[in-house]
């Protein structure tokens, strides 16, 4: 293996640096929509670094650059989190950071505020050692809103600011391991309707929750039979909430909805869940309406972008030389083979790969068993070895793509 000492070394040399500002951002709540404080404290840390310019688009994102050359790579992680939780379940203060035997807790450590730390300080690494940047524009992003919309402030950005992106790496954990796809996700909700009538007296009515039940129940055997991918899983569907409409408590009710987290495996896409949904005997005979959910965020810098729940399934080929360039990058700066995988959960490349189709994959620091629970954590020791990774990339990614 070529391994390549400055990377690994350099970075112990940051290893305070990066830990004390990860803690800053932790002590920046950031709930999505309300991420202003912490886009502010990482534009003050990319000037002081040395990026060459940092920007703040219409969404909110914050956008640090270094060098000017053809090749647009982009690392972004979100900036976001989601809440707590009940605070009593945390053994540390969930808005401050906390270090105990090497592990640093705090709301966001892992997901995904490790990573914008260590991406920030990999771009103060690359241009301490003097990589020669004339090949490649590196952009580094912090995304608003993930949490609560994944992929609508990336495309944005991608759309917006940096239209020419090549390729893109995500920070979402991955325990420092090559990741390169996800199941995607649609939300739908469906409705039945009734008609209300006196419940002293249910035979005048037609009840909306008695036609849902049954409905309710194929969902469940359906999730038994939803396509399956040897790389990415099995597509899934939970029906996740269930309200009515009645007049009152004493009352047959004349609306049910039901709403449903659906995720799509390859070969699945929102048209074939919906058609599958639409051909259930329940839904046809209950005349149950189905329904993708849309979502509307509005910034906290006033601009409002909305799109369908409809989140895309992607996988970058393993022999894409982007992978590859991820590997040679991991073998050269940290001196280790990474296991190629992809992530259960969801992430902002439901745009840049999904809906832009620009190849996209990840590497970040922490474990995604983490992410959302009250043990949020990211080791210490992951920080300076994500921001060697991240220093060490783009050459080697400026390599690959040369070659391919
Ligand atoms: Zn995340």
């Amino acid at each position: 293996m070529n391994v390549d000492e400055r990377y690994a070394q350099g970075a112990e040399g940051l290893r305070d640096d990066v830990t004390r500002f990860l803690a800053d951002l932790i002590e920046r709540p950031s709930l999505s929509r309300d991420e202003n404080a912490v886009v502010q404290r990482i534009g003050e840390e990319m000037k002081a670094v040395g990026f060459d310019d940092v920007v703040v688009d219409g969404f909110g994102s914050v956008i640090g650059r270094i060098g000017d050359g053809p090749v647009h790579i982009v690392f972004d992680s979100h900036i976001d989190v989601v809440n707590t939780g009940d605070p009593s379940l945390w053994r540390t203060e969930p808005f401050t950071a906390t270090i105990e035997n090497g592990v640093l807790y705090g709301r966001g450590a892992s997901d995904n505020k490790a990573a914008i730390a260590s991406m920030v300080h990999g771009g103060a690494l690359l241009r301490r050692l003097g990589i020669d940047t004339s090949r490649f524009t590196l952009w580094v992003v912090g995304t608003v809103q993930e949490e609560d919309c994944d992929g609508l402030a990336l495309e944005y950005l991608l759309t917006n600011t940096i239209p020419k992106a090549e390729i893109v790496v995500l920070g979402e954990a991955t325990n420092l391991q090559v990741y390169r796809g996800h199941r995607g996700r649609a939300e739908f909700a469906l409705h039945t309707t009734g008609r209300a009538a006196h419940a002293s007296a249910p035979e005048r009515g037609v009840n909306a929750i008695y036609r849902m039940a049954p409905i309710v129940e194929q969902i469940e055997a359906l999730n038994e039979r939803l396509a399956s991918d040897p790389f990415l899983g099995k597509g899934t569907v939970v029906v996740s909430k269930i309200d009515a409409q009645t007049p009152s408590l004493n009352a047959v009710p004349d609306g049910c909805t039901i709403y449903l987290d659906r995720r799509l495996t390859i070969g699945e896409t929102v048209e074939s869940a919906r058609a599958e949904l639409e051909a259930l005997p329940s839904v046809q005979e209950g005349a149950a309406t189905v329904e993708l959910l849309t979502y509307e965020g509005r910034a906290y810098t006033g601009l409002t972008l909305s799109t369908d729940k409809y989140f895309r399934t992607w996988v970058t080929p393993e022999d894409h030389h982007g992978v590859r360039a991820a590997v040679e990058t991991s073998e050269r700066a940290l001196g280790m083979t990474p296991q190629i995988g992809r992530w259960v959960f969801s992430t902002n490349g439901v745009s840049s790969a999904g809906k832009l189709e620009i190849p996209t994959i990840g590497f970040g620091p922490a474990n995604e068993v983490y992410a959302h629970s009250v043990d949020d954590q990211c080791p210490v020791d992951h920080l300076p070895l994500a921001a060697a990774w991240y220093a060490a990339f783009p050459e080697r990614y400026v390599a690959a793509a040369g070659a391919r």
